[in-house]
């Protein structure tokens, strides 16, 4: 038996073990893999393989059952209730990425919409690609200001981080030499359509501060000798791009990192593999492994390893740890801050203005581009010109112009011949500007273990408490002034601002669970991502986040994840792991 027991434990035993295959989980398996450390990816959802398991990449619009994949109001409302509130791309097109909100319960204090994708590759198959880096100022703002904690990091430590993922990943973009939106490691950029343009020179004649570029986006306009080395190929704007993309043109776990790992032979990925918690060993003052359970056949097992990196997506991750208990760990892993869960952060946005853009009633364009515009922040830049005196921090536009119909998933103009013809005919152009704005960290934003509501699995599920707060609804009001302002500038017509309401979660970028930090006593992570209180155990999804910033932040998870891997793979060698 104790043989038995022996082989068993030695065949659960990895070098490394990596928690979720999503955008931060495929990094930490591509990093550890091509360091030689043999790594186990455990993943809570079915497998998804590149291609293979994307069903309806290919399909056309006739072919679904519903016009134009339009789910039925019935299905939306028994399965994706809090999904479907959030506009996304939530159709008969994709929801084999999303998972049934009547299947994976969590209980809103506060109206929360969390948006989740449970499968190998997580939301990396269907987030909006959107790709900048954080900022000089986002990384000084907290000590600056006397907001949560200081991060424990400044721009230039993760500099060169972004410069590694940015030459992996492939990110098209415009170089724009701003300090509040660094430029990267750019592929060639998309270009703006006339109505962009016309915005451009107008608004920026108006407000010079206010810079027009197009959107810095995760696709291959000039793939690398590496990238089509893996597989991926130019992308074909076709903006299918939710539905997985055959080319492997934007960046996804499943296209890239994942295969880059696969390559190196020291990678297994188990799927339907829950990590319930983190094993502490009293002993070694270390964590040596994790509990599963199998989500298809219920059975329960360890996995161990000298590195764990924590990779289940910020509210996930904080689930883990707040369900790790242990004589040394009464309140949760590495919790004796007391912050896992707190200083929840997302981006408040469904805020901004449109209009319409007569004049170019006669000018085409071709292709479906799978990208829009973006005015980088322009409020609080560090100057008298930019200061506001109502809020602190700032946001930025992402938005487009385009005519109604063009794109193939719009209803409206009919099917077949009556639609082909609609689309034939000159029309009219219309634009809008939608604002992400920076929240700030509260520390009674917050996830909790619920005892009293249980998964289907009977493990116990999170409670959300999250709101906005004034300095959030005083910059709303901004948001919405000043991007009606922009639009006037440009002489576009019925400029018509709106405020559609912004639940916490609705912007998907959950930061902050488990927040970097330079004190053990006011924060859970170290700045290397390592848990204070256990060295061996890495969090480097969004939990990490010390502030949030304006921009779309998965570049910065997965810049956080190579720098962390980087770290770790080098205290292992020195023993110190
Ligand atoms: C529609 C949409 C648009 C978006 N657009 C953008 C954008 O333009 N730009 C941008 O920067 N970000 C965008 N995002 C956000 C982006 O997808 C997330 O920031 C990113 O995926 C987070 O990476 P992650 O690794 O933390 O989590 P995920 O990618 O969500 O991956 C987490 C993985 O962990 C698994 N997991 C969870 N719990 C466990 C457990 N207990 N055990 C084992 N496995 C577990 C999950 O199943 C999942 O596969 C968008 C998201 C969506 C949904
Ligand atoms: S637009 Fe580009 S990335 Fe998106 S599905 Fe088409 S080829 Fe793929």
């Amino acid at each position: 038996m104790a043989n038995l027991n022996a082989k068993w434990a030695a065949e659960n035993t990895y070098d490394a073990i990596v928690v979720g295959s999503g955008i931060s989980g495929g990094w930490a398996a591509k990093e550890l893999t091509e360091k030689g450390l043999k790594t186990l990816v455990l993943e809570r959802g079915p497998m998804v393989r590149h291609i293979e398991d994307y069903p309806t990449a290919t399909t056309d619009p006739w072919d679904f059952k519903y016009p134009l994949g339009k789910l039925p109001a019935e299905e939306l409302k028994a399965h994706y209730p809090v999904q479907n509130r959030t506009g996304y791309a939530l159709t008969e097109m994709t929801k084999h990425f999303f998972v049934r909100d009547d299947e994976e319960p969590y209980t809103e204090a506060k109206p929360f919409d969390w948006v989740r994708g449970y499968h190998v590759g997580g939301r990396s198959l269907i987030w909006g690609r959107q790709t900048y880096r954080h900022a000089p100022i986002d990384f000084e703002a907290n000590a600056r200001e006397g907001v949560g904690v200081d991060w424990p990091i400044r721009y230039a430590d993760l500099a060169p981080w972004y410069d590694y993922v940015e030459r992996f990943i492939g990110v098209s973009g415009q170089k724009e030499g701003l300090a509040q939106l660094p430029d990267g490691v750019f592929q060639p950029p998309m270009e703006m359509n006339c109505v962009e343009l016309a915005l451009k020179a107008k608004s920026e004649a108006r407000f010079p501060e206010r810079r027009i570029t197009i959107g810095r986006a995760a696709h291959l306009t000039k793939p690398t000798e590496e990238q089509l080395a893996l597989g991926r190929g130019q992308c074909q704007s076709r903006n299918l791009c939710a539905r997985g993309c055959p080319f492997g043109a934007y960046f996804s776990s499943n296209s890239a990192t994942l295969v880059a790992a696969e390559r190196t032979g020291n990678l297994k990925i188990r799927p339907a593999s829950i990590v319930t918690s983190l094993i502490f060993d009293e002993r070694k003052g270390r964590a040596t492994g994790v509990r599963v359970l199998d989500a298809t056949t219920g059975q329960e097992s360890e996995f161990y390893a000298s590195v764990i990196f924590l990779c289940a997506s910020t509210l996930n991750s904080a689930w883990v740890m707040l369900n790790s208990t242990s004589k040394r760990f009464p309140n949760g892993f590495g919790n004796a801050s007391d912050q896992v869960g707190r200083n929840l952060m997302d981006h408040h946005l469904n805020i901004g203005a449109q209009a319409q853009a007569p004049g170019f009633e006669d000018m085409y364009y071709s292709g479906r581009r799978p990208n829009g515009i973006y005015v980088p922040r322009f409020r609080n830049l560090g100057d008298k010109a930019t200061q506001r005196s109502d809020y602190v921090r700032g946001f930025g536009y992402q938005g487009g112009a385009g005519r109604a119909g063009w794109n193939r998933n719009l209803t409206g103009l009919g099917l077949g011949a009556e639609r082909k013809a609609a689309l034939s005919q000159p029309g009219p152009w219309a634009i809008h500007l939608g604002g992400f704005g920076e929240t700030l960290p509260y520390a009674d934003n917050r996830a909790t273990l619920n005892h009293e509501v249980k998964d289907k699995h009977g493990l116990p599920t999170l409670t959300l408490n999250v709101s906005l707060r004034e300095n959030e609804h005083a910059m709303r009001k901004d948001m919405q002034v000043a991007a009606a302002e922009m639009l006037e500038a440009a002489g576009f017509k019925n400029v018509a601002a709106y405020d559609l309401g912004s639940a916490p979660g609705n912007g998907i970028h959950e930061m902050g669970s488990a927040r970097m930090g330079r004190d053990p006593k006011t924060s859970v992570l170290n700045a290397h991502s390592q848990v204070h209180e256990c060295p061996n155990v890495y969090v480097t999804d969004g939990s990490g986040m010390a502030s949030a910033s304006c921009v779309n932040p998965s570049l910065t998870y997965m810049a956080l994840t190579a720098r962390a891997v980087d770290h770790a793979v080098s205290e292992r060698r020195k023993g110190n792991l």
